[in-house]
């Protein structure tokens, strides 16, 4: 007997070619569902926005002249602290070091199973799961949503939905008020806050973000994720066929029909698939989206259809798994009597994890080696020289000493290149050996004029010089290059 033709996933989404180009939104109501990645993204959920909210809150203790805030982005001071790492405004690359490094990972990711980050871990998702949790909570599941919004307001609804977005507003507030605690000592400032003694923009930033969340994830929730995000359409050009993705295996669910359409299908022989078309896969999706249609762009790959679909066919005993982790390659195998073939590790997953394992590695080492001493050099623009009256030329230069230690430091400048090399420092003393010393507190920056003359004016029109700074009390040493300039 011939099989009957298979309903491709594409052949369907292919009917939508002739929808207008515009059309105006569908309001989604999702169903509740329970199921393993129900629960994942529970767990998720709990540990990201436990991080964001509670993180300014744990202290770490570097001494007695540093903040006590395990991650502190101090404005004012220029510094980053990242629990024992303390980030200087010239380190920046360490902070483009880590977006790199967050970037790879994205793309590990991805080639590993698509758009998981989208599914579990992006905030847009995060936080619009709580808002709909928030929502089904005091409102009821989905047929309850889309009666009370079909029906005319009652009083019981209005006080319900004002309640809803009270704590929609709650939530956003604190989002809020969670990112400012980042910039600040977090206690005092959420004493400030409470007192309305802080600054008027940390209220500014609180209100931006209240502002933001409530509306992002509160009204336009899916319409992010399908219009604003350039992440998918990146995505799609960054994947590959091996890539898992959430996948309807149309092989075994097609031809789809009710549980006893079905059975006398297969009574009488003829093909009948495990798709009972329940419509519960849809449902479920907080994208609106029909995964039997294939991938799409919609789909954020958050995995609740395969636990709807999965409470299905446990219903129905058949096996769980017609939605599943899976590859349209191998949907096509399977068909065509060919095995599946799985490749998590490929050349692909390899080249992102040995640059990721790579980048870690150099961002490790530096940070290991990195110096508690700093220093700059500035040649003078105009004049590039001075002439003295005893005939010795004269050039002068800012200096820029950075003091990473917790403790004050006295330092001494000397350079090098220039035989009868005298320097002076603007303000500052110079010792009988003839270097300039210099007196920085702790993790501070001080900036000076140096005068260097050649006093036996036997500099060329332009000569090498070294700068050397040196610890006084334990002999580090930071060494810079500029040149001497003479007639
Ligand atoms: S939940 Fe499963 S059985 Fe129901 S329509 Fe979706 S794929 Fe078919
Ligand atoms: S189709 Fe499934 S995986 Fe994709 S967004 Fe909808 S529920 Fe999530």
């Amino acid at each position: 007997m011939a099989d009957a033709p298979l309903s491709h996933p594409l052949g369907a989404a292919a009917s939508d070619e002739d929808a207008p180009l515009y059309a105006p939104r569908k309001q989604i109501y999702p169903q509740a569902v329970k199921g393993r990645y129900r629960t994942i993204k529970w767990v998720v959920l709990a540990i990201t926005l436990g991080i964001y909210y509670f993180l300014p809150f744990i202290r770490w203790d570097r001494g007695p002249n540093a903040p006590d805030q395990a991650i502190l982005v101090d404005l004012a001071n220029g510094r980053f602290y990242f629990f024992f790492i303390e980030i200087w405004p010239q380190e920046v690359y360490y902070i483009t070091g880590l977006l790199v490094l967050a970037a790879l990972a994205l793309f590990l990711m991805n080639a590993v199973a698509g758009r998981v980050w989208c599914g579990y871990l992006c905030p847009q998702t995060v936080w619009t799961d709580l808002f709909y949790a928030v929502e089904r909570w005091i409102e009821g599941d989905r047929r309850d949503r889309m009666r009370k919004d079909q029906q005319k307001l009652t009083l019981k609804v209005a006080g319900q939905k004002g309640l809803k977005h009270f704590i929609w507003l709650m939530i956003a507030w604190w989002t809020g008020g969670a990112w400012v605690l980042y910039f600040a000592d977090a206690p005092t400032l959420v004493y400030e806050l409470a007192t309305l003694q802080a600054p008027l923009l940390a209220y500014t930033w609180i209100g931006i973000l209240t502002f933001t969340t409530y509306t992002l994830a509160g009204f336009m929730r899916e319409q992010v994720c399908t219009y604003m995000c350039p992440w998918p359409r990146i995505q799609a050009a960054l994947t590959d066929e091996y890539a898992l993705n959430v996948t309807y295996r149309y092989d075994r669910g097609e031809p789809r029909g009710s549980v006893k359409k079905n059975e006398v299908l297969k009574l009488q022989g003829l093909p009948a698939g495990d798709c009972i078309d329940c419509n519960q896969c849809v449902n479920v999706c907080p994208t609106g989206v029909d995964i039997r249609k294939g991938l799409q762009l919609d789909c954020i790959q958050c995995g609740l259809c395969m636990d709807a679909c999965d409470t299905v066919m446990d219903k129905i005993g058949r096996p769980q798994g017609l939605i599943a982790y899976d590859t349209e390659m191998n949907v096509k195998a399977r068909m065509e009597g060919r095995p599946e073939v799985r490749h998590i590790v490929r050349s692909r997953t390899l080249f992102y994890a040995g640059i990721i394992a790579l980048v870690g590695a150099i961002m490790i080492t530096s940070l290991a080696m990195r110096q508690n001493i700093y220093l700059s050099v500035m040649h003078d623009r105009n004049p590039l020289f001075v002439r003295l009256s005893d005939g010795s030329i004269r050039n002068g230069f800012t200096i820029r000493v950075a003091n990473k230690h917790l403790d004050e430091r006295r330092y001494a400048l000397t350079v090098e290149g220039l035989a009868d090399a005298k320097i002076d420092i603007i303000g500052g003393e110079v010792d009988q050996q003839g270097r300039a010393i210099v007196t920085v507190g702790p993790d501070q920056t001080l900036e000076a004029r140096v005068l260097v003359t050649d006093t036996a004016s036997a500099a060329s029109s332009s000569t090498d010089l070294q700068f050397i700074l040196t610890d006084l009390s334990n002999g580090d040493k930071a060494a810079t290059s500029d040149h001497f300039k003479a007639p």
